[in-house]
């Protein structure tokens, strides 16, 4: 199953053969952490999407409460009106002055109070106003965020088509890289690989697992050079293989290491200047 530069007839093959399990896993888990995401970021456009379209709900009910006030308020001021234009009708009617003095204070009540009521409407004029500004406003939230979040869908039910292509063709190669692998120790790789997020064959370099990163004791280090068993690391458990048997991937390694201080440094830099 392994490549012809990595045929290592030197050691043992179980290593060679968990490894080569232990390179395909850590992609395939890779690719089924993105497609795992794909329904949850479905989700959380949705429930962005109802919020707002909640809250836009809600401002409209608020409107129309608002407005069902005003009318309530319209109408009193029209009785209110009503009764005054009643009551100066009445005037010419009344026979002595104690009765044309109460029928003048209860014009004058009245209309003040008519014109209270006209002072309130204005007043809920103005909230109408800016509530429908609101609506408004939201209405085009919404409308953008729809269209945002329909695009962002359409792209990521593509990728999950293409992700689920990739995954499927990774599982049936996964059964064949499983049958290489001796059955007890597949059983001890695979429940390590559950308890570490996907590695559980870690490679070890100068003396240190490179999964922990703390010191694996020397004999045991010697064994992994010399590539006639696979020890587990006393610290984290991970099954060890020796990173000086598959030099391409240390040199990988190193070259990830190398690029990911670079960009330390240029971050350092540019938050100096
Ligand atoms: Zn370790």
């Amino acid at each position: 199953m392994s490549a012809p530069n990595r045929k290592r007839p030197d050691i043992d093959p179980q290593i060679v053969a968990l490894h080569d399990l232990q390179v395909q896993d850590r992609n395939l888990t890779i690719l089924e952490h993105r497609l795992a995401g794909v329904p949850r970021r479905l989700e959380e456009l949705d429930q962005d999407l109802a919020k707002l379209s909640e809250m836009l709900a809600s401002e409209r009910a608020r409107l129309d409460e608002t407005l069902a006030f005003k009318r309530s308020q319209e109408d009193q001021m029209a009785e209110e009106q009503r009764i005054v234009q009643e009551s100066k009708a009445k005037l010419n009617q009344v026979q002595t002055t104690r009765e044309l003095s109460a029928l003048q204070r209860q014009i004058e009540t009245t209309r003040r109070m008519a014109e209270a009521r006209a002072q309130e409407i204005a007043k809920i004029d103005e909230t109408v106003a800016a509530v429908e500004a609101r609506i408004e406003e939201m209405d085009a939230a919404l409308a953008d965020l729809r269209a945002k979040a329909e695009a962002e869908k359409e792209k990521l039910l593509a990728s999950q088509g293409t992700l689920e292509k990739k995954v499927a063709r990774l599982r049936k190669k996964r059964e064949a890289l499983v049958a290489a692998v001796d059955p007890a120790l597949l059983r001890v790789y695979d429940r390590i690989r559950k308890r570490h997020g996907g590695i559980a064959f870690a490679p070890a370099s100068e003396e240190r697992c490179l999964g922990c990163k703390m010191q694996v004791p020397h004999l045991i280090y010697a064994q992994l050079v010399k590539g006639t068993g696979i020890p587990h690391c006393e610290h984290c458990g991970r099954l060890l293989y020796w990173a000086g048997h598959f030099p391409e991937e240390a040199e990988r390694r190193r070259q990830r290491q190398a690029r990911r201080r670079e960009a330390l440094a240029d971050a350092g830099r540019s938050e100096k200047t």
